[in-house]
């Protein structure tokens, strides 16, 4: 008798348990909302602790002793694996070992099998586009809600027939043995955080926003320039605890974000030419390993003020007036940067709460929590039904594909025993 997984998220660590259940012969259904899988690791450029490009991230040695896009190599070619993207759940009913799951299946508009990535559609219309040059599948997505008079032309044209513009949403119900919630984050907008002038100013953006300027393979090419205007990028100033360590909005620290502001801080610094970088601080949280992207920013000459940003508006100049009190030298400084880049809390991402609720499971935050506080087993959150990444809060890559071959190793077990 087959007994099936289910797992609910395409990030790192979905696909992480995927592939390796997968390889140890068990059937296996990947359920991933998004029309491409490798969710927020897709937009994120560098990473850190190896500071590889993240589409091949030593960390997560899908193929041991293979480094190369693994978001490719790992998905293809397994039979024991069905990915089903633009999917989410409609309703979870059943019991522990035998749970009835209706999954929601979004239109298919482009069939991933026939499309080529030739690029017709996208000469013809602008609701056809590229997620990313990696993306799994390899194929362009279509947003009905750009729709012009191009899609029909494209459909028309394309060469291997992979369009059709009247698909419609369909579902299908399975049957699995065990769950695996891989939902992951969502980085914060802090447009209700008036301070901080995000959505208004539009030289404020977050460390996604900025991880995406930086990326070569990205819409800007690499290259920093002011949002307002296209001027070049002279100054960046950060802010840290944005939205976090706030019981206004999340009193948990995300972790992980005094990591990549220096990680971004650096890739300025050091590969660009003629920028300065300022970050705005209370505490430098380099957990582990990680206390040498602090070293190695100070020894660049990242400029590190311990305080609390109290003004920021439009400057004269084009950037933004930033006024700091200085609670080291108990003074206010003002700046002018050009970007201002918010690093803001990693919270529980949207419909998470609905997936809690229908599996009986506990919360934290609004993230996935251990069925037992006590115990050290965090992946096991309740009877067959685990949890991996960031969807349990914060946390790097390596520590969340650590989490997804932990909950492999537990279902291994529990099929053993
Ligand atoms: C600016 C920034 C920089 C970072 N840099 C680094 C770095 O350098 N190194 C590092 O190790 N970490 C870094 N991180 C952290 C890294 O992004 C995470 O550790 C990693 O992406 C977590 O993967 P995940 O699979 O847990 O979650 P996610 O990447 O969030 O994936 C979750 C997936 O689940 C899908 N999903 C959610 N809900 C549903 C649903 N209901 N149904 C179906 N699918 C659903 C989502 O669409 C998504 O594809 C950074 C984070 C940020 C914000
Ligand atoms: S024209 Fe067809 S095959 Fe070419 S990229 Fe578009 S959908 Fe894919
Ligand atoms: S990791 Fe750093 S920036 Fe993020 S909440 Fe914690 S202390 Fe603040």
């Amino acid at each position: 008798m087959s007994h099936p997984v289910l797992i609910i998220g395409a990030g790192v660590a979905g696909m992480t348990a995927a592939v390796e259940l997968a390889d140890s012969g068990i059937q296996t259904i990947l359920v991933e909302r998004k029309t491409t899988v490798g969710g927020n690791a897709l937009d994120l450029y560098k990473a850190f602790p190896t500071d590889d490009c993240f589409y091949c991230f030593e960390g997560n040695r899908w193929r041991p002793g293979i480094r190369k896009c693994f978001y490719r190599s790992a998905l293809l070619d397994q039979p024991n694996l069905v990915l089903k993207t633009n999917t989410t759940i409609k309703e979870i009913s059943g019991e522990p070992g035998s749970f009835t799951v209706v999954l929601s299946v979004g239109p298919q508009y482009v069939d991933a099998a026939k499309c080529i990535m030739c690029g017709v559609c996208l000469e013809h219309s602008k609701a056809f586009d590229i997620v990313s040059p990696q993306c799994q599948p390899q194929a362009v997505t279509y947003d009905p809600s750009k729709a012009d008079d191009g899609a029909k032309r494209a459909a028309e044209e394309c060469p291997t027939k992979a369009i059709d513009l009247d698909a419609e949403p369909s579902e299908e119900t399975v049957n699995v043995a065990d769950v695996i919630v891989a939902t992951g984050y969502h980085e914060m907008q802090p447009v209700n955080i008036d301070e901080y002038g995000y959505g208004k100013i539009p030289n404020v953006i977050t460390q996604l926003e900025l991880a995406q300027m930086l990326d070569p393979n990205g819409v800007a090419g690499g290259v920093l320039t002011r949002p307002s205007d296209g001027e070049p990028v002279r100054s960046v100033m950060m802010v840290q605890c944005v939205g976090s360590r706030d019981e206004n909005y999340y009193p948990y620290c995300s972790k992980i974000c005094c990591v990549f502001a220096l990680k971004h801080a650096n890739i300025i610094v050091l590969e660009r030419e003629n920028i300065s970088v300022s970050v705005v601080y209370m505490d430098i949280r380099t957990y582990d390993r990680h206390e040498r992207y602090y070293r190695e920013a100070r020894e660049a000459g990242v400029n590190f003020i311990r305080g609390r940003v109290q003004i920021v508006r439009p400057s004269t100049s084009g950037g933004v007036e930033v006024v700091v009190y200085d609670s080291l030298l108990d003074r206010y400084l003002r700046f002018d940067a050009d970007l201002f880049v918010l690093s803001s809390a990693l919270e529980a991402p949207e419909g998470g709460s609905e997936i809690i609720k229908a599996l009986g499971l506990r919360e934290s935050s609004g993230f996935v929590a251990p069925a037992n506080p006590e115990s050290e087993e965090r992946v096991i959150v309740g009877d067959h039904v685990y949890a991996c990444g960031t969807a349990l809060g914060p946390a790097e890559v390596p520590e969340s594909v650590t989490q997804a071959r932990a909950v492999v190793s537990k279902i291994l077990q529990s099929r053993r025993g």
